[in-house]
């Protein structure tokens, strides 16, 4: 510090800075304590709120799931959040027109638009539930028989009108609902008791009184098919096909009423692989000839046989040529068993011809083998093949066979005839026959009826006819063969009337090829 001035004076201040801040730091703590505080209660608040949200979500998550698995029975509780009310309420507001709208649908699924009576669905429902609910049942089947002429007669809207009457009164019969499952088919599941018969007998009766439709009054036929329910419960598929196998029966039932018959369905399967079998059998040496003795009158012994075919099956037993070989013709197997047969035939013309036996032998063809354009050369080559004469085979066809197709046959009848075969027709008079066309056949050989032959002795009828016969198949060129020959009497009788072939139980039954070489070395058998 200098003279003029006075000498600066300094003061030096000092304080501690903690003592300082202390006030502040209460301050801080205090703050701290508020944030904490804060904290604690905003996380709590927000765990409070995110669990009130998520426990109706979740409800709702388990109602959507129940109504998507059908059960719309569960509707949202009620909240107090007022989203989630809203939320809620129009759920359960889309839950009800959901189910209204399904009830719609199922209803139209399962019932059937014309009658409004339930359909082939509606019939599966009823079926489960009576099955769920084992209760004891047996089925009707009811078919409308004239549906054909009354869809010529009536129009669209009478038809239904008539339908629904009929669905309504068999539904009045049976006191149980009627179900519709074809356009004329209605099924009704009955109660066993009273029995189904009974209950089949009352519809009859209640359908005696006709229906009246459009101003018309129409007459309905029913035809009954019945089916019980056997142990094992049925599906619905399985129920229909035994009520229609039961409406088969029924339709050559004299009252129209048939029960579905096990054993007749055995049957009716058996008869799905006859065929395969008998192809099968062809080849495997199942199936062999019988051959049964012609009697030449003239020549005064055996001179032809007609080969018959037997089929023995180890499945089957014994088959009887009638009970497979019209299936064969209609299902266009019979040519498997006419190419088996011709060779059969021609080698055993060969072999008899080896051991010293001129006979002919006469194979059944049948007229779908008159449609096969291989058949003329087959058999040349076999008859080449064997060196058999041509006039050693005769083959033997029906009038109906000629008369399917007379064109074609006449042509194919030229051709065998050109080869030197013998033709024959084959039960005479049994058909139609047609004078002007067996005029111009081919043919070498008539063969009356059985059916004319077997009672000759006993029916005047049958003699006028058989005798008249025999002339117009003389007065034709025509060798005639009477088959059927049962006794002695019918052996002179035809004798007289000149007849030139006999064939029959008489002369011989179809035999082995041993018995008949027996049969001719005895020579004593008319
Ligand atoms: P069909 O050609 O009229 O044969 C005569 C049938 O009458 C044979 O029956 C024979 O056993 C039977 N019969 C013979 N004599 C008498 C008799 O004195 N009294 C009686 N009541 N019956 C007699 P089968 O063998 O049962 O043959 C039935 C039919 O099967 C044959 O009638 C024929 O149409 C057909 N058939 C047989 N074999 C063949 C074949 O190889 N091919 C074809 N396509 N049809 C055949
Ligand atoms: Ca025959
Ligand atoms: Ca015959």
């Amino acid at each position: 510090a200098g003279p003029d001035r006075p000498a600066a004076a300094a003061a030096l201040l000092s304080y501690p800075v903690a003592e300082a801040l202390a006030p502040y730091r209460k301050l801080v703590l205090t703050l701290l304590a508020v944030f904490a505080l804060g904290l604690v209660v905003l996380v709590a608040g927000g765990l409070a709120i995110a669990r009130n949200l998520t426990r109706p979500l979740r409800e709702l998550a388990g109602v959507t799931r129940r109504v998507a698995e059908g059960d719309y029975r569960s509707v949202l509780p009620p909240t107090r959040e007022r989203e989630l009310a809203d939320l809620a309420d129009n759920f359960n507001r889309m839950v009800v027109a959901v189910q209204e709208r399904e009830g719609r649908l199922r209803h139209q699924a399962e019932h059937d638009a014309d009658t409004g009576l339930p359909n082939r669905l509606g019939l599966a429902s009823l079926l489960t539930r009576r099955e769920i609910m084992a209760r004891p049942y047996a089925v009707v089947m009811a078919e409308v028989q004239q549906l054909p002429e009354l869809r010529t007669v009536l129009d669209h809207q009478s038809l239904n009108a008539l339908l629904r009457g009929v669905g309504e009164r068999l539904e009045r019969l049976c006191g149980a609902p009627v179900t519709r499952v074809a356009t004329e088919a209605f099924v009704v599941l009955i109660d066993p008791e009273p029995a189904p018969d009974v209950v089949a007998s009352i519809i009859r009766n209640g359908f005696l009184t006709p229906f009246q439709v459009a101003g018309t009054t129409v007459d309905v036929g029913l035809r009954l098919g019945l089916v019980d329910r056997d142990g094992a419960p049925l599906d619905l598929a399985t129920l229909l096909q035994r009520a229609h196998a039961a409406l088969d029966r029924a339709r050559t039932a004299p009252d129209g009423t048939a029960w579905y018959d096990p054993s007749a369905q055995g049957a009716h399967e058996r008869r799905l692989s006859l065929m395969s079998d008998l192809r099968e059998g062809l080849r495997a040496g199942e199936v062999q000839f019988a051959y049964q003795p012609k009697f030449d009158c003239r020549a005064g012994r055996i001179t032809a046989v007609e080969a018959l075919v037997r089929w023995h099956s180890p499945t089957r037993g014994f088959v009887p040529p009638d009970d497979f070989i019209p299936l064969a013709e209609r299902t266009g197997n019979v040519r498997h068993l006419t190419h088996w047969a011709l060779e059969q035939a021609v080698a055993r013309i060969a072999a008899w011809r080896g051991e010293g036996h001129e006979l002919a032998v006469a194979v059944n063809i049948s007229a779908t083998d008159l449609a096969d354009r291989g058949l003329v050369g087959r058999i040349r080559d076999l008859l080449q093949r064997h060196r058999v004469p041509a006039p050693l085979l005769h083959l033997e066809l029906t009038e109906s066979a000629v008369m399917d197709d007379p064109g074609r046959a006449l042509d194919l009848l030229g051709s065998l005839s050109g080869l030197g075969v013998r033709l024959a027709i084959d039960d005479f008079g049994a058909g139609y026959s047609s004078l002007g066309y067996l005029k111009r056949l081919p043919v070498d050989e008539l063969k009356i009826d059985k059916s004319f032959v077997m009672n000759l002795a006993q029916s005047e009828e049958d003699r006028i006819l058989v005798r008249s016969t025999i002339d117009l198949g003389h007065n034709l060129g025509l060798r005639v063969t009477a088959e059927g020959v049962e006794d002695a009497a019918t052996v002179d009788l035809l004798r007289g009337y000149g007849c030139d072939m006999l064939q029959g139980y008489h002369i011989g039954r179809p035999t082995t090829v041993a018995e008949l070489e027996n049969l001719l070395r005895e020579e004593s058998h008319v």
